[in-house]
Formats: structure tokens, C-alpha cells, sequence
């Protein structure tokens, strides 16, 4: 099952042309990790891919099961499935952790044509999601990632991904600010919520994180494209060698 096919996409932000004719197909059971220098656009691809306002899609197509993505609402492309973890988690000063995610979860549940889940029942089932990134309960009656270290911040993203069970989980650099036992568990997060039936896309700069969650392909992305797919051996080469080879192979190749 194909989960995400992109071909061709560009983008652009204020007028700056930023991504520059990307492909990617993403099938259900998969793990892809996308690397790349600072600047390549990794955060980018992951925004437009949210609908976020500001990026404008200029060519290209982008195909979620089946439909065209770029006809659907910001909302409805997360109702529908979509998860996106951001580099940098906002925070929303005056609203509960708990009553954001409620509200998350059950705006997912009524897209889906399903009641709302009653407090009692959702407590439960957060309570159950907490255990998964092993955070303290504390953490939902707080404001949402309101004074949350980094880390917290990043463990909160993945108990939102515990909760709405994404088909289609993107996470922009979720492993970037946290120490090694932070990275751990929110690893083994990510690990024991990735089923055959969905697929994640992983946002990193470092090979670190791969040690802990195991792709299935690397790609590179430069200059608003993916230049070079490969395995999970592919990390370890950019570790050791950078990325400036590729971009020499790839000016040999064009
Ligand atoms: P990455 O996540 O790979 O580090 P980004 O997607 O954040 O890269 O950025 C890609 C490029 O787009 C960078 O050169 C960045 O400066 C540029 N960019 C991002 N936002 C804007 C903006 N609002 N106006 C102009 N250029 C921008
Ligand atoms: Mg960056
Ligand atoms: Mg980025």
C-alpha cells in the first residue's frame, strides 16, 4: 500500500524558491529517514507537507492514499491520518496538555465518523500512552510544552503520536536537543508504535538516532531534492564521509 507519493514537488517560501523537484514514495510497513546538510530544506518539505500557510506549493504532485493531499485543509490532512512532529514544538500558554490532546483526539474520532471518547474512557487511554514515553502525568495538567525542557517538549510530541496513531508520521528532527536517555525512550516510542499498516518519515541530522530506530531507506536531500536513496548502511557513510561526496557524485551524474 502506497501511503505517500511525491513527484516533482516545488515550493516556495516569501517569494525564495526553496524546494526544487522532490520525489518520494512512502509504502505502508516503512521507515524512511531523510538527512541532509542545514539549509537543504528537510524542514520545509515537512511543512508543506502539513499545509502550512506560509509555503506555497508551485509544481509537482503530492498523493495520500490515493488523494490528492494538496486539495485537503491543513486540519483534515492531520484528522485524515498525518502526523507531524516540528523541530520546534510550539508552546500554548492557558491550555491544559490534557484538554489539547482530548480535543486532538477527538476531532481525529468525529472526522472518522466515530462518537467523541467520554473523560473517564480518554483518561484511560492517556494514561496507557504515558507509559509508552515513560513521562509523569504531572506534565497534563501543565500548559501545553509551556516551560518544558527540549527534551520534554520532544517527549510530548510522541505521546501526541501515541494518541492519534498516525498512518503517516513525519518527525522533523525529534532527536535533535536530547540527551542520550531522552533519545532512548523516545526512540522505543516511535518503535513500538510503528505497525505494517503505517509509515514514518524521520527528519535527521545525525546518524545517532538510526542506531536507536532502523530505517528502511536513507535519502539525502540538498538543495531542495533528494540526490541519493539508499539503505540504513548509507548513515554510516555520511557519518564517516559528510555530504560533500554526494553532492560531487551527483554534479558527475547530471
Ligand atoms: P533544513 O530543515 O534542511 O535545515 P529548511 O527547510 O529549514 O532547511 O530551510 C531551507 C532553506 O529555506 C534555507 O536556506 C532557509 O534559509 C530558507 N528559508 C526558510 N524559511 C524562509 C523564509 N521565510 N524566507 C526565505 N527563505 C527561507
Ligand atoms: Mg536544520
Ligand atoms: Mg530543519
Amino acid at each position: 500500500e502506497v501511503i505517500l507519493s511525491v513527484k516533482d514537488l516545488t515550493a516556495e517560501v516569501d517569494g525564495v524558491s526553496i524546494l526544487k523537484g522532490l520525489n518520494l514514495e512512502v509504502k505502508a510497513g516503512e521507515i524512511h529517514a531523510i538527512m541532509g546538510p542545514n539549509g537543504s530544506g528537510k524542514s520545509t518539505f515537512s511543512k508543506v507537507l502539513a499545509g502550512h500557510p506560509d509555503y506555497t506549493v508551485t509544481g509537482g504532485e503530492i498523493t495520500y492514499l490515493g488523494q490528492n493531499l494538496l486539495e485537503l485543509e491543513a486540519e483534515d490532512r492531520s484528522r485524515s491520518g498525518i502526523f507531524l512532529a516540528f523541530q520546534y514544538p510550539i508552546e500554548i500558554p492557558g491550555v491544559s496538555n490534557l484538554d489539547f490532546l482530548r480535543v486532538a483526539y477527538n476531532s481525529k474520532r468525529k472526522f472518522a465518523g466515530l462518537d467523541e471518547l467520554d473523560t473517564f474512557d480518554f483518561e484511560d487511554l492517556v494514561q496507557q500512552k504515558l507509559d509508552v514515553v515513560q513521562m509523569n502525568p504531572a506534565f497534563l495538567d501543565r500548559s501545553v510544552n509551556e516551560g518544558f525542557s527540549g527534551g520534554e517538549k520532544k517527549r510530548n510530541e510522541i505521546l501526541q503520536m501515541a494518541l492519534l496513531e498516525p498512518k503517516l508520521a513525519i518527525l522533523d528532527e525529534t532527536d535533535s536537543g536530547l540527551d542520550i536517555d531522552a533519545l532512548r525512550i523516545v526512540s522505543s516510542g516511535v518503535n513500538q508504535l510503528t505497525t505494517p499498516d503505517n509509515a514514518v518519515v524521520l527528519i535527521t541530522h545525525y546518524q545517532r538516532l538510526l542506531d536507536y530506530i532502523v530505517p528502511d531507506y536513507v535519502h539525502v536531500m540538498e538543495g531542495g531534492q533528494i540526490v541519493t536513496t539508499g539503505g540504513k548502511e548509507l548513515a554510516l557513510e555520511l557519518e564517516e564521509r559528510g555530504y560533500t561526496w554526494i553532492r560531487e557524485e551527483a554534479e558527475v551524474a547530471a
